[in-house]
């Protein structure tokens, strides 16, 4: 693909960085993780921030301090990659899932009625970089204090709810895979107010161990390296400067692709950040191609597309009949899965790609 979906942008104090790793031996965790740690917790307004080995684990280290018994539930869409429901089976527990809502994220006003009396976390996914309303899903949770919230934020590095960050409502999982917004190949993070959750997933992911060779509870290996900080730790910094340029995109598209009947535009809530991990229209039966072929058109002219997701994330032979997989009727996320069509809006795109990628769509409406 000329215009690839997704891009990383590699900045030159990384190879500085990257050097430094190498020269001082520091392989593994080590002062660039903790570096990394730091401005992740400082820029989403948080008191701590674990790095681990990628986002699936960050979403299990998560659960797990929540010390989830068999049959205790976690309520999560259906519209989500699947890395959000193998994290629920893995911690033991049973996901059972609310439909999503035009904007692709959890329909709030549904928690209430999938609440019962085993429910222990809801899990929102803040899908392609918009967080969930999280009044209206607090809300939803009517006091409940035993419901923690888990947020799936791996798409929403820096994103924000009424000036709240991703990550400061419940605990935050984030990832640094490759397509994310910010991506070292791969890595993760977990944010908490909680000084003793922080502690506990500290341990975790180190085996276990408190002090060296002490070892206090049976852990995982989820460190991370600073190979991968190394890489990670510039795009912190300049995260703003990526958000923003993510955001022109999008604007430029929410402008410029007006008017294409069948092509429903993506929303975002005005006053909140949309940090536009994708930029996902809707192509229905209206418009005059396929979303299938529509990929192909694009395809052909090598710009590179996405379909996160082609079916619901327990719609697989793998969970049909797992007692701790409550398949639920979802009718719009069913739809929005054959709809579904994400176009490039990362920061390493040109103006040029843009102006390629809009007349080429108005080419094939044209047509
Ligand atoms: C990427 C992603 C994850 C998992 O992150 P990895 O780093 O790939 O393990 C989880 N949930 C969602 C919604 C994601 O997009």
């Amino acid at each position: 693909m000329t215009i690839p979906i997704s891009k990383v942008k590699i900045f030159e104090s990384a190879r500085t960085r990257l050097n430094q790793a190498l020269d001082s031996g520091m392989l593994a965790q080590g002062p660039q993780v903790g570096e990394l740690e730091k401005l992740f917790a400082d820029r989403h307004g948080v008191n701590h921030a674990v790095a681990v080995n990628n986002g699936t684990t960050a979403l299990v280290l998560a659960l797990e301090v929540l010390d989830l018994q068999p049959g205790d539930e976690v309520i999560t869409t259906p519209f989500t990659f699947a890395a959000t429901l193998n994290a629920i089976i893995e911690s033991g527990a049973t996901a059972r899932f609310v439909d999503i809502g035009d904007d692709f994220l959890m329909s709030t006003d549904q928690i209430s009625d999938a609440i019962n009396s085993r429910t222990r976390a809801v899990m929102p996914v803040h899908l392609y970089g918009q967080m969930v309303d999280m009044n209206q899903l607090e809300e939803s949770l009517g006091g409940r204090n035993e419901i923690s919230i888990v947020e799936d934020a791996a798409q929403a590095v820096g994103s924000k709810f009424q000036g709240r960050s991703a990550g400061s409502f419940g605990i935050g999982c984030f990832s640094l895979y490759a397509t994310k917004n910010v991506g070292c190949g791969e890595g993760g993070i977990v944010t908490t107010n909680d000084d003793r959750l922080a502690d506990r997933m500290r341990i975790l992911r180190n085996q276990g161990m408190k002090a060296r060779y002490e070892y206090v509870v049976p852990g995982h290996n989820y460190r991370l390296t600073d190979l991968h900080a190394a890489v990670a730790i510039p795009q912190m910094e300049n995260l703003e400067t990526l958000t923003e340029s993510r955001r022109q995109n999008a604007d430029f598209y929410l402008k410029e692709l007006q008017g294409l009947e069948g092509m429903i535009l993506p929303t975002s809530r005005p006053g909140d950040l949309h940090v536009w991990n994708q930029f996902t229209v809707r192509i229905d039966g209206s418009a005059p191609v396929t979303r299938d072929e529509l990929v192909e058109h694009l395809n052909e002219r090598e710009i590179g597309t996405g379909i996160y997701y082609p079916r619901l994330v327990f719609d697989y032979d793998c969970y049909r009949n797992l007692s701790s997989v409550v398949i639920t009727e979802t009718p719009n996320a069913k739809d929005i899965t054959s709809q579904c069509l994400s176009i490039p809006v990362h920061p390493s795109l040109t103006d040029g790609d843009l102006d390629f990628i809009v007349s080429t769509l108005r080419k094939i409406w044209s047509q």
